[in-house]
């Protein structure tokens, strides 16, 4: 919680009271979630209300203070490429990953702060395209890719860059730029680059929004040119709208911040203290008492254990339903926990089995929302289920799935 001292702390209208449903990227409004038998339920969006009870209550540890005349600058660190990120968030950042080990934050590195990686992103795009090109450079991604690339780069009909489409099918004897996304949303699995083209020089651009231990095994400190990490993922903060890419070249670094310069002029330092803190608070946990506590009060023991739980029990139902194909991921051995785990991705990504056409239609006629294979830029046999939800919008999930087998089993 941000206490906010000069006034009485505000209230947070819940989203049921805000607009009476959730709004999509495509303009629309998707209804409430409410688990009600009769309502529909939203596991479209991947909203991160999964951790909500840790945080709860880890509430008053996690609390800061912000007085009328604190972070009133536009600057935090002119000695910094990124001059509006704070030093205590950029070192917190540093420490996470050298707790985490799951990405290399050296000397060597840059650290880019953003609002969201979905701001690093369109500002990576920036900095790897090239200036003095006659045509837009081209964007991919292996489908299934994440839904948002594609409208993220199509926008604003940039003469920078433009939509490539799937990389496996990239052909073309032009530059291009690839996106990474490793763990894949939706799918889960780990990926490496896959376009190839003979003549043309690809560059990458590393989405690790998901590698962190609670989704998958952390089998490497990647290193790799340019990275992009949320906090949206990592703890569930998504409100907090924090990103950061960790950036090889300075060059690119500087281009990235010259972008969120001219698009935000910085990034909040509300934000950034919030999760300075909020990371110290994961930090010390592991570093200073980690042995000691019940491995629930430990933050990515939690998480995982509260993923692991939502995995066997929707391949439970699934498998008892006969009606969808989920994958099943490969054991890894983990740094971090030094166990051998499978993964527990933040979606499912289910194929319908048999005559079922539209794995999307087939769930909204349960009431449950879902996004289709097609903006993934697959089939519509397949849809991304999101396992973000609160408890009872998963329960009331699963229930739906198994009273649908139940009425299939019954006409025949
Ligand atoms: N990349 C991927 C793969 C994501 O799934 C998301 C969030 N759904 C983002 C980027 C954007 O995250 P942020 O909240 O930091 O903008």
């Amino acid at each position: 919680m941000v206490v906010l001292k000069a006034a009485s702390p505000p209230t947070v209208p819940s989203v049921n009271k805000i607009n009476n449903g959730y709004p999509c990227s495509n303009g629309t409004i998707k209804p409430l979630i409410t688990p009600s038998p009769s309502s529909f339920i939203n596991l479209d969006q991947g909203d991160p209300e999964v951790f909500r009870s840790y945080w709860r209550k880890k509430s008053e540890e996690c609390t800061v203070v912000i007085n009328g005349e604190d972070l009133m600058s536009y600057l935090s660190d002119t000695s910094n490429v990124c001059w509006f990120m704070l030093p205590e968030l950029r070192e917190a950042i540093q420490r996470l990953h050298r707790v985490v080990g799951n990405a290399s934050v050296g000397m060597d590195k840059h650290i880019v702060v953003g609002t969201g990686s979905t701001q690093l992103f369109q500002a990576a795009l920036f900095a790897l395209s090239p200036s003095d090109s006659p045509n837009p450079i081209n964007v991919v991604a292996a489908s299934p890719y994440y839904s948002e690339y594609q409208d993220e780069v199509e926008i604003l009909r940039s003469g920078l860059y433009r939509w490539g489409g799937d990389a496996r099918e990239y052909d073309k004897n032009e530059a291009y730029i690839e996106v990474v996304t490793a763990p894949n949303n939706p799918c889960g699995s780990m990926r490496r680059g896959v376009a190839n083209s003979s003549e043309a020089e690809g560059k990458v651009i590393h989405d690790f929004a998901y590698y962190w231990p609670q989704y998958t095994p952390i089998t490497q400190q990647y290193d790799h040119d340019l990275m992009l990490f949320t906090f949206s993922k990592c703890t569930g903060h998504a409100g907090s709208r924090i990103g950061w890419a960790i950036v090889k070249d300075i060059e690119v670094a500087k281009k990235m911040t010259r972008f969120i310069q001219m698009n935000s002029i910085g990034v909040s330092k509300e934000s950034q203290i919030r999760v300075a803190k909020i990371i110290g608070v994961i930090c010390d946990s592991y570093q200073e008492i980690g042995s000691s506590l019940d491995p629930d009060e430990l933050f990515f023991e939690y998480s995982r254990r509260k993923l692991r739980e939502r995995w066997e029990k929707l391949r439970a139902v699934v498998d008892k339903s006969n009606l969808f194909y989920l994958a099943k991921y490969p054991k890894a051995y983990c740094t971090f926990t030094n166990h051998t785990s499978e993964s527990y991705p933040a979606f499912a990504w289910m194929k319908c089995k048999g005559s079922i056409e539209d794995c999307e239609s087939y769930l909204r006629n349960l009431k449950v929302l879902v996004r289709g294979g097609k903006r993934f830029g697959v089939d519509q046999k397949y849809a991304r289920i999101s396992l973000l939800s609160s408890d009872d919008v998963f329960n009331e999930f699963l229930t739906r799935i198994s009273n649908a087998t139940r009425n299939i089993g019954n006409r025949s």
